[in-house]
């Protein structure tokens, strides 16, 4: 038995191997496949930040020539503000998150950081600038400690364990048999997404961008997840600017300005006192939204281990 027992396991072994190497490999062709076709401009000089000011001038955009995503969108987000960008599902939020990040150029219009053109400066200032929490966090297969550290290579393991404090996921890595070594992924643990989220803000809030993106979870969360990744959203954009593109309208109400998006055009801007005083779209949405949430709560009170 040992005979077939050895090779086996031997199999298994360069299967995980390779695995883990494959997974390392997609990851990196995941980053680079988003920027196919952007390539520095020659002669591009690297952004300099200063307030950072963040303008969108009657922007226009498609993927497909035949489908307009954007339609002439503008807005600013002054230094240290914070923009919620709101709207139907396929309204073009995250095409805007994308947008800024240089993933594609527009196809009219300008986008601007503190007046420089975005395909005036190099891509790898402007991605040093800005940091994005994403929908999704891929993490690395390696210890939850490395996925954070990641924010800021080289940062003290003192640095690392403030950063997931303030991301509200400090005692939860605290309380694992392994701690910050605890190895995550593939062969590891695996985390709700509500946990990646955190470890992607804990990284973000190490690489300490003077630019914020992000890019909501749809996934729906339960109410305390959802309270304590608000409280990490607010610690990491504090004194940031900062572009939410958000899915819950919970995340917006403190927002400086909400952008209400639909058919690619704004179709409502303000804050959410503002917005709710229309009695438009957006409030729409939010009436939906706290029933939808009232709902639940009822649901769970009901459905509670007595
Ligand atoms: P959701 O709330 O569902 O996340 P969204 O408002 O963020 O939606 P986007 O992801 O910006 O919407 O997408 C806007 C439209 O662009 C969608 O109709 C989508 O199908 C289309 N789209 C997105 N990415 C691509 C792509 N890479 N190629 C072609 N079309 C795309």
């Amino acid at each position: 038995l040992m005979q077939i027992y050895r090779p086996l396991n031997m199999i298994g072994f360069v299967y995980r191997e390779l695995r883990q190497g494959l997974t390392d490999i997609e990851e990196m062709f995941r980053l680079l496949e988003q920027d196919p076709e952007i390539e520095d401009r020659p002669g591009a000089t690297p952004l300099a930040v200063t307030g950072p000011v963040i303008r969108f001038e009657d922007v226009s955009f498609h993927y497909d020539p035949e489908r307009p995503i954007l339609k002439s969108v503008s807005f600013e987000v002054p230094a240290g503000r914070t923009v919620a960008i709101v709207g139907p599902t396929g309204a073009g939020k995250s095409t805007i998150s994308r947008l800024l990040f240089r993933f594609y150029d527009v196809t009219g219009g300008r986008i601007t950081i503190d007046g420089q053109d975005l395909r005036d400066v190099t891509q790898e200032s402007l991605r040093s600038a800005i940091g994005m929490v994403p929908q999704d966090t891929v993490l690395f297969n390696d210890t939850i400690g490395y996925n954070i550290e990641y924010g800021r290579p080289g940062a003290s393991v003192e640095a690392v364990r403030e950063a997931a404090r303030m991301a509200q996921v400090g005692p939860f890595i605290e309380a694992l048999p392994h701690g910050y070594d605890t190895q995550v992924g593939e062969r590891g643990l695996k985390l709700s997404g509500g946990e990646k989220q955190r470890v992607a803000i804990a990284r973000t809030i190490l690489k300490a961008p003077s630019i914020l993106i992000l890019d909501e979870a749809t996934s729906a969360l339960d109410t305390k997840t959802e309270r304590d990744i608000q409280a990490a959203l607010d610690e990491v954009s504090r004194n940031r600017t900062t572009v939410v593109i958000a899915h819950r309208l919970s995340t917006v109400v403190n927002a400086d300005e909400i952008l209400v998006l639909r058919d690619g055009h704004v179709a409502e801007r303000g804050s959410h006192a503002e917005l709710l005083a229309q009695d438009g779209l957006y409030a729409q949405m939010w009436n939906r939204q706290r029933e939808a949430t009232e709902a639940e709560e009822i649901f769970a009170r009901t459905h509670e281990d007595p």
